[in-house]
């Protein structure tokens, strides 16, 4: 059976050549990256490379790259390293509604520490108001916490805006770009950014490694402790291997970008406008410009978002409902809800993620297959009724 893979938000392939790359660090450059030997130091040296291949990617210097075990942890060494740096100055934490759940966690973990979160709300398009950031700040704030595009719907946010008003304000502005690097240009200097995390297989890497970028000069309070790896702000043996696919992956995605967007965005725009011509009741989520290259998120009226991908998965299309992290517990995603759709709909809802393998035909072949599947579920509905 054909199969096609299109939940490229939740993780993507390792590109071959990335897989070439790592080979070597298996099993003949396999030292131990503190060693003094030169096993060690063929390990170290290769960090060091990665190390500039993930930092010429989003405009940093290389010494502003701590290799993490990917956007969880990253996001967690940030949120947590930057509140308990800053516990003297305030206790206050700016993020938003539609925030991924290592962030929304985090902050929720920090509120039963005594520290007071604000989540902003969003528009139907799921952008944070600029104005509204600005109206939630207070004396006590010391970290803004906004995603730069957002795993569900694909809502790009004014980051570059938001980390001036940060700045202006002498706040740590960080952003989870795990979704948008390598999908979105984005330079840390440009948009203002103090801290920004990624994750390598997000972006055709391997799994269990990404990184956190924190500006020079930045006070963060290490939560892990150890050995000194990555100047003390992540102790633990470097994944090695990992680091150089996820270097490589970053190299890659840098060389491609505009190709790669100007690939997924076309896809992307075909999709949408087939399955909104093709299924009457069927509402695109997420805004119409300012979009991920790579995303597609619809509602069907009347329709079980988890009963649709089943059927689709019986066709052997991968897709999803909400984010994977919220796709096993039966809730409504609170990002959709979020941005105000009904928890009919919210149910209802399909997300498609492409990828710069992803083909014409894989798209044909959803919009083939889709139509039928949508009809024949809601003739089984009673919440259906055709005009
Ligand atoms: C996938 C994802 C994460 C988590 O990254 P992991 O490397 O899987 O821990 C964090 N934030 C966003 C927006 C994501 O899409």
């Amino acid at each position: 059976m054909k199969r096609v893979y299109l939940d490229n938000s939740a993780t993507t392939a390792v590109d071959r050549a990335v897989i070439e790359t790592m080979l070597p660090y298996f099993d003949k450059a396999y030292g131990n990256a503190s060693s003094f030997h030169s096993f060690g130091r063929e390990a170290a040296r290769a960090l060091e490379s990665a190390r500039d291949q993930v930092a010429t990617l989003i405009g940093a210097k290389p010494s502003e790259i701590y290799f993490t075990a990917g956007g969880t942890e990253s996001d967690n060494i940030a949120i947590l390293g930057i509140a308990y740096a800053n516990r003297d100055k305030g206790n206050h934490i700016i993020t938003s509604a539609i925030e991924h759940p290592a962030v929304l966690e985090t902050c929720r973990h920090l509120e039963e520490s005594g520290f007071k979160v604000t989540y902003l709300p969003v528009d139907i398009d799921g952008r944070v108001s600029l104005s509204d950031l600005r109206d939630a700040i207070t004396e006590e704030t010391i970290l803004i916490t906004i995603m730069h595009a957002n795993n569900e719907i694909g809502t790009i946010q004014h980051v570059r805006d938001m980390g001036a008003l940060a700045r202006d304000r002498n706040i740590a502005f960080h952003t989870d770009a795990v979704q948008s690097i390598g999908k979105v240009p984005l330079d840390v200097e440009f948009s203002n950014i103090d801290l920004l995390s990624i994750s390598s297989h997000k972006l055709h890497g391997p799994k269990g490694v990404g990184a956190l970028y924190v500006r020079e000069g930045t006070a963060i309070t290490p939560v892990i402790f150890g050995g000194g790896h990555e100047r003390g702000l992540r102790p633990s043996t470097e994944n090695v291997p990992g680091i150089v696919g996820f270097g490589k992956a970053c190299e890659i995605a840098h060389n491609r970008l505009d190709e790669d967007i100007e690939h997924m965005s076309s896809l992307r725009d075909k999709l949408i406008k087939g399955i909104l011509d093709a299924i009457p009741k069927s509402v695109l989520n997420g805004p119409c410009s300012d979009r991920l290259c790579n995303n597609v998120n619809i509602s069907f009226e009347a329709v079980e978002g988890e009963a649709l991908i089943l059927a689709l998965d019986r066709v052997g299309i991968a897709a999803s409902t909400g984010s994977a992290c919220s796709s096993k517990k039966s809730t409504a995603s609170h990002v959709l809800l979020a941005t105000g759709l009904s928890e009919q709909m919210a149910y209802g809802s399909l997300r498609i993620s492409l990828s710069r393998f992803t083909t014409e035909d894989d798209i044909g072949y959803v919009l083939e297959k889709l139509p039928p599947i949508v009809e024949r579920l809601r003739s089984m509905s009673p919440l259906w009724k055709e005009e």
